[in-house]
């Protein structure tokens, strides 16, 4: 699903995994929280636009690990926040180890103190959480969670950052590619998400669990016209969460079908690649080593569609 002034992200196919990846990277261990009721960390009042947490009933606090950046509302018990830290590193490093690293890259997430506040930040209410490119080139890319799934099962939790770094990531790459200026020009959406539902799956070890369950959501689906092409971000934004589902696992399985004819660092460079117009064509990068035979891919894609829809 694609915000004005941002990109967003929704995660809904996770399954309950056990998070192999607890122990915090190297350099990830200063945990700095602001007194009780205090106002925001200088650093974070420069990172976060103020609109995001607009309405809060008391002022934000900041907790920060290497790499990570939280501001919260009274989310939980004391000791969370620094918990979400801790998780928001390891997602961050999950994620680039699989994706690629990204010099510049740094995870800032705001739990906004309750889900009404959350949709205010956002404009959704189906997201579990969204990454943010803010339209005002002062601040970099901000992931907004809804405070349920920070409270929630640590494992999905583990899976909806991990997603959300992925997008932070390429993100951040594609900005890179211009110096600094946030290009709107990115991969399609069905990339965008099948990756960051791709790269958690694996990390995490849900391959098997997200490929039972995609299976499953597209079976439900089999009296539908088979799609003739990968889902739009209009329907990765589709307003039925079974069909938004169905949209995301369908990108996942395209993405799934991309990694094991090209491999992950092949497929890797073709979506850094797409926010470097100069050899886009109709099926997107077209040049060398990042070329993608998309047509191939399609009829791979729905051909799988059709055996898992019988
Ligand atoms: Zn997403």
């Amino acid at each position: 699903m694609l915000l004005a002034g941002g990109l967003s992200a929704l995660t809904g196919c996770v399954a309950h995994p056990a998070d192999r990846d607890r122990a915090a990277p190297p350099g990830a261990t200063a945990i700095l929280p602001t007194a009780p009721g205090a106002a925001v960390e200088a650093s974070a009042a420069d990172r976060i636009p103020a609109a995001y947490t607009r309405g809060w009933p008391h002022p934000p606090r900041a907790t920060r690990r290497s790499g990570c950046l939280v501001v919260f509302g009274p989310v939980g018990p004391a000791g969370r926040p620094q918990a979400l830290a801790h998780a928001g590193a390891a997602a961050l490093a999950r994620a680039g180890r699989l994706w690629g690293t990204v010099p510049r890259a740094r995870l800032v997430l705001v739990v906004p103190p309750s889900r009404r506040l959350f949709a205010q930040a956002t404009g959704t209410t189906a997201a579990t959480a969204v990454t943010l490119v803010p339209t005002d080139t002062r601040y970099g890319p901000v992931t907004v969670v809804r405070p349920d799934i920070v409270r929630g099962d640590p494992d999905v939790l583990a899976s909806v950052l991990t997603h959300e770094c992925v997008h932070l990531l390429a993100d951040v790459g594609a900005a890179h590619a211009t110096d600094g200026r946030v290009r709107r020009d990115l991969a399609p959406a069905w990339v965008r998400e099948g990756m960051a539902e791709y790269v958690p799956a694996r990390a995490l070890g849900l391959g098997s669990a997200l490929r039972a369950s995609a299976r499953r959501s597209i079976h439900a689906a089999r009296t539908r016209p088979l799609p003739a092409s990968f889902p739009t971000a209009a329907a990765l934004a589709a307003t039925d969460p079974h069909d938004r589902s169905r949209a995301y696992d369908e990108a996942w399985l395209a993405v799934d079908l991309l990694v094991a004819q090209v491999g992950l660092g092949r497929a890797v460079r073709w979506q850094r690649a797409w926010s470097q117009p100069s050899d886009l064509g109709n099926d997107g990068p077209s040049a060398g080593d990042s070329a993608v035979d998309l047509p191939a891919l399609r009829a791979r894609w729905q051909a799988q569609l059709r055996r898992w829809r019988r």
